[in-house]
């Protein structure tokens, strides 16, 4: 009998961390988390400490009170964990631009970077592609449902080391789902009024807030088309999006010779958790509900109104622009989102802010880590004063 697994769980208190905990539960000869990391939830933080007794223990904003004897505090915790000697897995779910460097930290240290955190592979494609390619580099596997489906579906053209971050041979097209989120059959005039319990009321999957408010405005559909084109090298034109209302069918490819594989299953992200930490194996497990194709019909597909969900064709054209414009596109998008979740931005101020942001600092470098934060700071700071 092998040692459990050592996973260091980036944002253990969120959404993604807690399905996390859950899975891993179900699994204890095979997997131990040895560091967990949290933002500011101190006590959700404590409680996963207490039940787990990892090595690590880091809280990023500490606040005023003292902390716990042995926590860490800072952003550099983050990181540190990423590089955590016993940890053979970073599962990074942590929300937002603030986990690339622990990303590419991860990357760098040999590790397998389970990502849920999406906003790495945008803000930063091109940097943790170099780090996978480079001697003892490690691998990232995909968390998010669309791209652990899109995995599955090329299950044997891929080594079992991961995505290498190149194109894969074969492939004609990658069609990507999309819930179209609560405001999929509203006009345009009515998404813009939107109040944020609107936003908040996804039609299938329950998340965190940030992802939820992309989910609405489409912005997480433009994140997801960037981070399919850096996991699988495939170009911005074979790569397409597609609502499914019911999020049955996760993705599909498409191959050379006219085949089209899907992934199914209820949407929950306890399988996409568990594929990444066993892939390219499969674990017995009861943490997804049986499929009955019968009670999940009918499963229908309709095209995006671009014209009601402009945040979505404003990401693609920052991903196909490249160099810091998705950095931009997304840092712009965390602070609108932050300011519509505080009530002082309309849900039309989303995608009128990131229109601002990449207008005025599109064009800025992105070819290394400083540059690219410079640009995510410049189009937070438009945001923050846009009116
Ligand atoms: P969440 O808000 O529920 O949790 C975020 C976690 O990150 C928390 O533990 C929080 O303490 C921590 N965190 C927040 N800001 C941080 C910072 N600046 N530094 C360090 N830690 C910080 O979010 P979530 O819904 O779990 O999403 C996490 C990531 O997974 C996001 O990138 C999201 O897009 C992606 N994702 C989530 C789902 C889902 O079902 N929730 C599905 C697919 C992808
Ligand atoms: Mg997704």
């Amino acid at each position: 009998m092998t040692a459990p697994t050592g996973i260091a769980l980036l944002g253990a208190t969120g959404s993604i961390g807690e399905t996390a905990q859950r899975v891993v539960a179900r699994h204890p000869d095979r997997f131990r988390f040895v560091a967990l990391t949290a933002n500011g939830n101190r006590d959700g933080l404590r409680a996963a400490a207490d039940r787990w007794a990892p090595e690590f223990v880091g809280l990023v904003e500490p606040g005023t009170a003292p902390l716990p004897t042995g926590w860490r505090a800072g952003a550099s915790a983050l990181v540190d964990a990423a590089q955590h000697p016993d940890a053979a897995v970073v599962l990074n779910a942590v929300v937002g631009a603030a986990g690339l460097e622990a990303t590419l930290a991860g990357v760098r240290a040999g590790k397998r970077v389970a990502l849920a955190n999406k906003e790495s592979l945008v803000v930063g494609g091109p940097l943790v592609q170099a780090a996978v390619r480079a001697p003892g580099g490690g691998a990232v596997i995909p968390v998010d449902s669309e791209h652990s489906a899109l995995l599955q579906c090329l299950a044997g053209r891929i080594g079992g080391d991961g995505p290498g971050l190149l194109p894969v041979a074969g492939v004609r097209r990658m069609i990507v789902t999309a819930s179209g989120g609560p405001f999929r059959t509203w006009e345009a005039a009515r998404i813009a009024a939107a109040t944020r319990a609107d936003a908040l009321n996804h039609p299938t999957w329950s998340m965190g807030r940030k992802i939820t408010v992309d989910s609405a405005s489409l912005a997480n559909k433009a994140l997801e088309v960037i981070e399919a084109h850096v996991l699988f090298g495939v170009p911005y034109d074979r790569i397409e999006v597609v609502v499914h209302p019911q999020s049955i069918v996760h993705s599909m490819v498409e191959f050379e010779d006219g085949s089209v594989i899907a992934q199914l299953g209820v949407p929950s992200m306890e399988l996409p958790v568990l594929y990444a930490l066993t892939y390219p194996d499969r674990l017995v497990d009861s943490g997804v509900p049986t499929f009955d194709p019968v009670a999940a019909s009918p499963l229908t597909f309709e095209p995006v109104r671009h014209e009601a969900f402009p945040t979505l064709g404003l990401g693609i054209a920052a991903g196909r622009q490249g160099g810091a414009a998705p950095a931009v596109f997304n840092a712009a998008n965390e602070a609108a989102v932050a300011r519509f979740l505080a009530g002082d931005l309309g849900f039309g101020g989303i995608p009128a802010a990131i229109e601002a942001a990449l207008a005025r600092h599109g064009d800025l470098p992105g070819n290394d880590l400083s540059s690219l934060l410079a640009a995510d700071a410049a189009a937070r700071a438009l945001v923050s004063e846009f009116r």
